[in-house]
This record gives C-alpha cells, sequence and structure tokens, in this order.
C-alpha cells in the first residue's frame, strides 16, 4: 500500500503559534495518508493546541515534552527533545515483541511549524527507500541550498554557511523511510557537543552516507520547501489588564 507519511513538528507557545498550526494543517489536510505528530514544547499539552488538533480533521498524534530551560538560549539547537520524543513514538508503535513483524512502509519527515511546503514536496518524499534530500529555499543566508548531484548521486552541497557540514542540510530537506528508523533505534538528536546548525548532520551520521543519499525533486533542481519565518508580532498596544468584553483565544 501507500506509504504513510509521518510528519513530526515541534511547537511552541507564543501569540503567532495557533496561526502557524492553521496554515500547516491547511498543507497537512490534502495529503493522503498523512500522520502529524505534533510536539509540544510545554510541560503538558495545553488547551490551545488540544482543541486545535480536535478540529484540525486530520489523523494526528499530540505529544509534549519540554525543553530543559538551560537549553532555551540564542544560539542553542532548538526543539531537540521535541523531535526525539517524536521518534520514541514512531519507534513504540512498531515495537512488537514477542514476534516482530514487517513494519508497513512509511516515511518521516521533520516539518517545523513555520515553514511553507509544496504539495509536490509529500509526493517526492513518499518514494524514500532509505535517505532522501531535496533543495530548501530561503535557507543558511542564500535563496536557497541544496545538494550537488552528478550521475544521480550526491556528491557536495550548495550552501553558503558551514560549508564543512557533513551534510549541509536543513531540517527541512530530508526524510527517512520507518525501515531505516526503526533499524537504527539508538539514533537521535543530541544536545552534547552538538554545534549550532549540526544537528542535522549529527543526526544523519547515525542512520546514512552521502553517497547513499537519494536526491528528489528532479536531481536536486527544484525548490519544494521553504524556510520561511515568521516576523515577530507587535504587541505594543496591548492593554495591561483585561479589558475586552469577551475573552478570545487568538
Ligand atoms: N521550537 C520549539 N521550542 C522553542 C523554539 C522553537 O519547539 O523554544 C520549534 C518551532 O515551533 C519550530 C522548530 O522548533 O517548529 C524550529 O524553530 P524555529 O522555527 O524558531 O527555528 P529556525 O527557523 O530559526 O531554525
Ligand atoms: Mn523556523
Amino acid at each position: 500500500s501507500v506509504p504513510l507519511i509521518y510528519a513530526i513538528t515541534p511547537t511552541y507557545s507564543r501569540p503567532v503559534q495557533k496561526a502557524e498550526l492553521t496554515r500547516l494543517a491547511n498543507t497537512f489536510r490534502q495529503v493522503a495518508r498523512l500522520h502529524w505528530v505534533l510536539v509540544e514544547d510545554s510541560t503538558r499539552r495545553t488547551e490551545l493546541v488540544s482543541r486545535f488538533v480536535a478540529r484540525a480533521g486530520l489523523p494526528c498524534t499530540h505529544l509534549h515534552v519540554p525543553t530543559p530551560r538551560r537549553y532555551k538560549r540564542a544560539g542553542l539547537p532548538r526543539a531537540t527533545e521535541q523531535r526525539n520524543a517524536g521518534l520514541a513514538w514512531l519507534r513504540q508503535q512498531f515495537q512488537q515483541r514477542p514476534r516482530p513483524r514487517p513494519p508497513p512502509a512509511g516515511v518521516l519527515f521533520f516539518a517545523d511549524d513555520d515553514n511553507t511546503y509544496s504539495l509536490e514536496l509529500f509526493h517526492e518524499m513518499r518514494t524514500t527507500r532509505k535517505v532522501s534530500v531535496w533543495p530548501v529555499g530561503l535557507v543558511g543566508g542564500r535563496r536557497y541550498e541544496r545538494p550537488i548531484v552528478e550521475n544521480g548521486k550526491v556528491v557536495g552541497w550548495y550552501t553558503g554557511w558551514r560549508a564543512d557540514r557533513p551534510f549541509a542540510i536543513d531540517m527541512a530537506g530530508f526524510a527517512v523511510s520507518l525501515q531505516v528508523i526503526l533499524a537504527n533505534p539508538k539514533a537521535v538528536f543530541k544536545r552534547r557537543g552538538s554545534q549550532p546548525g549540526m544537528q542535522e548532520s549529527d543526526f544523519l551520521k547515525q542512520i546514512t552516507t552521502v553517497e547513499e543519499l537519494e536526491p528528489k525533486a528532479d536531481n536536486c533542481t527544484k525548490v519544494l520547501v521553504w524556510h520561511t519565518r515568521t516576523e515577530k508580532v507587535n504587541l505594543a498596544n496591548e492593554p495591561k489588564y483585561h479589558v475586552d468584553t469577551v475573552k478570545i483565544e487568538v
């Protein structure tokens, strides 16, 4: 059957959260056989996200794990614990004892809540056999970054930032088959020793090699996902105390 796509999305409370999740759900709802794994960066499931998930109209698992306070600092990687919680949940789904069965076909993808995803991207990633890669727009201080492909193989990276990275690719630029995730049960995102921008490389090193990567999006010549970032909202005129006659969730 058609491989199921698991989209793991870390998310945290802020004024634009519901707007971001709405945009994301509007995209995901148009993708067949997609399971959304939404992982809140919080000590509990919030009411806002719980309500949202209930009405999202797509298959969704709602998890939560807080980022330890010491890691909530500029310059440190974001959402490490949340992506790992998503991975742990996924592995748990297919952990069967005493008689393991081969897992169904599946593809895992890390979908940050503020990026922009074309529907074509999901067609491309669905045929991932082990680990697939593609260009990402608006990232790394350039219009795009992309894997450089020769004779169907990735041979390098077009990037403007830290070209020494073993996999010079953004989180939005790859997908992994469920089989590879289950075959490498210890592969996780690391806090210890992880430098900014090395999350992807540190993770991919544990499960694949550059030679093995499967280029998608016409040999990595098309941008189907954009690393968009939402402007911080101006709340300068927000009243100090609640003065409206109604209480509204935004
Ligand atoms: N995120 C999170 N907790 C945080 C900061 C970010 O869970 O404290 C999530 C965020 O919602 C997004 C992902 O982690 O899905 C990446 O964060 P962001 O978009 O801020 O990173 P950038 O675009 O700068 O790489
Ligand atoms: Mn982002």
